[in-house]
This record gives structure tokens, C-alpha cells and sequence, in this order.
């Protein structure tokens, strides 16, 4: 049995005329599931029952389960905690912003890179995600808010970069008119920094926006917080922002979560500057999330605004990121783990 929302609409056409069916019926089947929110063959009412068997024989719907939803009393945020057919866990965040709806998607179950400031990563990676996976995490969502989601964040649990075929396969995916017609423009990706596949998605061209986890103004910083540091430096990531920026004039966007102490001082936020001099990009300061599993601590609000301060002065475009959901464990990988602790 195999996914059918791992198939694009070219290769379900080609799977109609292979079983004797009519390419077309490929595209209503698309309708149902993309446009109408319909997750079972059963209902499909313009596909007559012969087509419906034959799908039966061959695919499942792979719609995960939504075992819990917590609501933000505060502001509006969703938070979801998905159970695919395996039995593994992910979670799935989704905002209402004034331009629309936000989803925060997973692309791993688990993650490998070993972030210490990170609750995604406790217990490593489990396994990648398919594109279908991925994408049944938006229709799910769309289905629970009963309205459209119109932008993607790849920062869930995950490291999209290490999971590199199936994300760009999402992608493409959920970007085509007859899928879910998300503009690339609209979804964002963000990496810790695995350079040699910064450089893999440059060449594909793509318009979505490229997300660097920062967090450090240097490599000596950056290693006592990020496993990945000790196998990239940060002159190479910058070197690669560069280069995507060269294929394809998308402005980089670069994410420095706040910790008390460690990288939160003024000279920090000098060096940054320096190092990002030059560099067509925004940065988007994170007061971090404190989890049980670390001693990381946030930084003050007065340290975070002197910190932005410094940033402006040198003309680098920079927000502080809102925290949305903050009563319910919005951030981070904290549901799952809550979850498998229980
Ligand atoms: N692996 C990718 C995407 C998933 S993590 C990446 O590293 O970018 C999404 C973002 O959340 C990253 O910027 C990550 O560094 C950040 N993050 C992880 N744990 C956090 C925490 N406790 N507080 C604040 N941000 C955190």
C-alpha cells in the first residue's frame, strides 16, 4: 500500500493510465483531497465505484491522527500533536497572523543535529518524513481551523536539509496549483547550517525564503550550543547564504535565539553586525524557550532591545520575534516529548 499524497498529480495520471483508468480521474481525486478536504475514496462521489476499489487495492490516504489540539487562550495559536499509522509522534504548529494562516511543520520524527538548547532532538532522530507526511500535516491542520492555510515554516521537529529529496519533493509539492497552490514566496526553510546542502538547494532555484539558525556571532559561541559548528564554520554558512543569494536574490533570513549569558552581550551583537555586513538579509531575534531538558536561560527584554539596538545601528533590518502560544508548549518539540514522558 502506498501513500497517495506521496504522488503528484503527473505520476497519479500516469498510475490511472497504468490501471487501465482515465488520466482525469487523477485530477478529481486531487480535487477531493486538496480542494475539498476529503481524506476517504469512499466519499468521493464523482469516482465511480470500480476506480474507488481499485484505489482502495492500492493506496491509503495518509492523514495523521490529531491525538491532541491545544488552543492558546492568549492568541488564537493551535498546537497539534500528529500520530502517523507507525505510531510516531510530531507536532505541527498553526498561527493566525493578520495576512493569514501560518503553519509550523515537522520533517523528521526526532532530529539528529543535537541543538543543546533544543527538546526536538532529545532521543535523536527516528526517522524521516515522506513529502506526503509532510504535506498531510497542512490538509490536517487546514481540516481542524476549517480555513486555508497560505504560509509554511519548515522549523518543526526536524532538520529539513537532512531530509533533503523528501522536503524539496513537498515543496514542489504542495506549491503546484492543483495541490494546496502555496506560493514559494510563502514558505520558509530553515536550517542549522549544513552547508554542502545550502548550496544543493541554491541550484534548485526555488523563491522560498532560506532560514539560517544562527544563534552565535562566532564559531567558539556557536560549538558550546550547536554540534553542527564543529563540521561548518560560520564563514562557510555565510559563504553559502551568499551563493543562494546569487541564484536566486532571496534575502536571507537569519534566526539568533537569546540565552542569558552565553550570546546576549553587546560585543556579541558587534561581531554579528561585522560578520553580516554585506550581506542582503533580516535578522530575526528569538528570546529563547526554556525547556526542562537544559539550563538554557532567556535573556532580559532590556537586553534583548539593546541587543536589536546594536543590529540597527549597523543598518541590518531586525525584529524580535513574538512569542505566540506560550501557554501551551508552542515551542519547540515540547508536546512530544511531554507526551512520550507520560
Ligand atoms: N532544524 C532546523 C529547523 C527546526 S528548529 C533548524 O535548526 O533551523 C526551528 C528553529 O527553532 C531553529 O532556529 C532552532 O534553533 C530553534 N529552536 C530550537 N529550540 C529552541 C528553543 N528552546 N528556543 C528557541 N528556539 C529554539
Amino acid at each position: 500500500m502506498k501513500n497517495i499524497l506521496d504522488f503528484n498529480l503527473d505520476e497519479l495520471k500516469k498510475w490511472m493510465d497504468e490501471n487501465s483508468e482515465s488520466k482525469f480521474r487523477g485530477k478529481q481525486v486531487f480535487d477531493w483531497i486538496y480542494k475539498k478536504g476529503i481524506f476517504a475514496f469512499d466519499d468521493m462521489k464523482n469516482i465511480p465505484k470500480s476506480t474507488k476499489e481499485k484505489l482502495k487495492d492500492s493506496f491509503y490516504i495518509g492523514i495523521p491522527k490529531a491525538v491532541e489540539v491545544y488552543k492558546s487562550s492568549i492568541d488564537d495559536t493551535r498546537k497539534i500533536l500528529f500520530e502517523y499509522n507507525d505510531g510516531n509522534l510530531i507536532e505541527a504548529v498553526v498561527m493566525k497572523y493578520k495576512y493569514g494562516n501560518s503553519i509550523c511543520v515537522s520533517t523528521q520524527v526526532g532530529c539528529r543535529m543535537g541543538c543543546k538548547f533544543c527538546a526536538s532532538t532529545v532521543g535523536g532522530v527516528v526517522r524521516n518524513l515522506s513529502s506526503g507526511e509532510i504535506i498531510a500535516q497542512v490538509l490536517k491542520a487546514q481540516n481542524e481551523i476549517n480555513d486555508r492555510i497560505s504560509n509554511i515554516v519548515l522549523m518543526g521537529s526536524g532538520e529539513p536539509l537532512d531530509n533533503f529529496e523528501n522536503v524539496i519533493k513537498f515543496i514542489y509539492l504542495v506549491n503546484a496549483p492543483d495541490t494546496l497552490n502555496i506560493g514559494q514566496r510563502h514558505i520558509t526553510l530553515s536550517t542549522c547550517g549544513i552547508v554542502p546542502k545550502i548550496e544543493e538547494l541554491a541550484e534548485e532555484e526555488l523563491q522560498i525564503t532560506l532560514a539560517i539558525s544562527l544563534h552565535a556571532p562566532n564559531d567558539k559561541i556557536r560549538k558550546t550550543m550547536m554540534p553542527i559548528a564543529n563540521k561548518y564554520s560560520l564563514q562557510e554558512i555565510l559563504d553559502a547564504c551568499k551563493y543562494y543569494f546569487n541564484k536566486t536574490s532571496r534575502r536571507i533570513s537569519f534566526e539568533y535565539a537569546l540565552v542569558k549569558d552565553i550570546n546576549d552581550k553587546i560585543e556579541n551583537a558587534e561581531e554579528l553586525s561585522s560578520k553580516l555586513t554585506g550581506i542582503k538579509c533580516h535578522v530575526n531575534l528569538i528570546p529563547i524557550n526554556e525547556i526542562k531538558e537544559n539550563n538554557f536561560k532567556k535573556s532580559r527584554i532590556e537586553t534583548i532591545n539593546n541587543f536589536k539596538g546594536v543590529l540597527t545601528k549597523y543598518n541590518i533590518e531586525t525584529t524580535i520575534r513574538r512569542e505566540m502560544g506560550s501557554d501551551i508548549n508552542a515551542a519547540c518539540g515540547q508536546l512530544r516529548r511531554q507526551y512520550i514522558n507520560k
